[in-house]
């Protein structure tokens, strides 16, 4: 609630939708008028003959400007910000960029309500204020460490911030302490399983219960792949730092999309080319405007992720929508011999094998001018049995497979386990030296 406490959501998230609506149509004039506040939306406004008042309701977003990643960077450093520098209790910063990064500012009640709502995402995977809760992602300008960690505070759990790396301590703190909750990348939840795997221990004697999986796109077969190895219940996660950062999207115990919190998010669906919204549940760009935010409204940006809103009304009786996993982010979208490939369809291939480790690259080259595309896998630890015609076997059928998927022949390399590089934070899948 935006006075007074509700880490739970129980008041916003059983909304009907019609009150739901209707909080939103309020919370859209008061962000509309805290964003002409700024320096940037004030000229935007007046470039697009905007008047303010024109906004009555949730309807009117359709009139205003969308805000893309370049307009945040073109405003760069404080040309967003929407109150007096000294009601600024934080920023944080865009990751994975080159240049100039793009600064988030969050007041004191930006702070709280972020909290509130990785608060409720948390309680919807089923934590409680007696669970023990490890955060194994960077901290600092990442959204994701501090994120979660005032998140699951505001729940009332026991938190360590273990930060990214240094697996055999990570391993070690959760034993000591009991840790049944944790957050990280996909990528770094299956280092430390085969790790352990490696070292003849098993994740499963780690007891953790609930894992919060995000910050970098993977697939569902990753997913499967994380829980058996672990034997947690894994929930996708979805936020970026324009938007706060983790605490937009999250899965409730069905598992079946990821519910946007509407009582502080308005969601747009659009068609990228044409920027007119999808037909009810198409895909197309992922559209998002800050609902509650003081210190930097955003107003309809473009997040570049493809998605769509799943139809129906979730069985936890939930009222906010649902998104389907995230298709990739546009941006991440690679055009091979002038087909466009998402790594995540290549990882939906590989991970539906268990004799391949979790760890994979996409390696891009041209040769005579026609691209060339090897994935580089390595044999899951344990998974080799001498036999090398069986290795060949695996690696013709997963070749055949990869050609069914994207429609060209893709090479594949079979490496052993260990030899390709780990990342810490979000895993790099695409080595492109195709060059420009
Ligand atoms: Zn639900």
């Amino acid at each position: 609630m935006i006075d007074g406490v509700d880490k739970t959501g129980t008041f916003y998230e059983q909304m009907p939708r019609n009150e739901l609506e209707s909080f939103q149509s309020k919370a859209l004039i008061r962000t509309v008028a805290r964003a002409a506040q700024s320096q940037y939306y004030s000229n935007k406004f007046k470039e697009n003959g905007l008047d303010v008042n024109d906004i009555k309701s949730r309807d009117d977003i359709v009139k205003l400007p969308f805000t893309t990643k370049e307009d945040l960077r073109l405003s760069y450093p404080t040309g967003m910000l929407a109150v007096s520098p000294m009601e600024v209790v934080r920023m944080h910063t865009s990751s994975g960029t080159t240049g100039k990064p793009t600064a988030i500012f969050h007041s004191q009640e930006d702070i709280d309500n972020w909290s509130e709502l990785m608060a409720r995402c948390l309680a919807m995977a089923g934590a409680t204020a007696n669970d023990v809760f490890q955060n194994m992602t960077g901290y600092g300008l990442f959204t994701g460490g501090l994120g979660l960690h005032y998140g699951a505070e505001r729940l009332g759990m026991w938190v360590i911030p273990a930060g990214a790396g240094n697996t055999t301590r990570q391993i070690m703190l959760i034993r000591d302490f009991g840790v049944n909750v944790i957050h990280a990348t996909p990528s770094y939840a299956m280092h430390v399983a085969e790790r352990m795997v490696q070292d003849g221990d098993d994740p499963r004697s780690l007891g953790i219960k609930i894992a919060v999986l995000g910050a970098e796109p993977y697939s569902e077969e990753m997913r499967l792949k994380l829980q058996d190895l672990y034997g947690f219940t894994a929930f996708n996660s979805y936020g970026l730092s324009e938007m706060n950062g983790p605490g937009v999207g999250f899965e409730c115990p069905y598992q079946n999309g990821m519910h946007v919190w509407e009582d502080s998010y308005l969601v747009e669906v659009i068609n990228p080319e044409t920027l007119q919204p999808v037909a009810e549940g198409e895909v197309g760009e992922l559209v998002l405007t800050t609902l509650r935010r003081k210190a930097m409204p955003i107003i309809r940006y473009r997040t570049r992720d493809l998605t769509r809103v799943l139809p129906d009304e979730c069985p936890c009786s939930r009222k906010h929508i649902r998104l389907a996993r995230m298709l990739g982010r546009s941006d991440d979208m690679l055009i091979v011999r002038g087909v466009n490939v998402f790594p995540s369809q290549i990882e939906e291939v590989i991970m539906q094998h268990s004799w391949i480790g979790g760890n994979y690259v996409i390696y891009l080259t041209r040769k005579e001018s026609l691209d060339q595309m090897v994935v580089k896998v390595e044999i899951a630890p344990g998974a080799f049995d001498g036999s090398i015609d069986t290795l060949r076997y695996r690696r013709t059928e997963l070749q055949h497979q990869l050609k069914d998927q994207v429609g060209f022949n893709v090479g594949v390399e079979v490496m052993e386990p260990g030899s390709l590089p780990v990342s810490e934070g979000k895993a790099k899948r695409v080595i492109d030296e195709r060059g420009v």
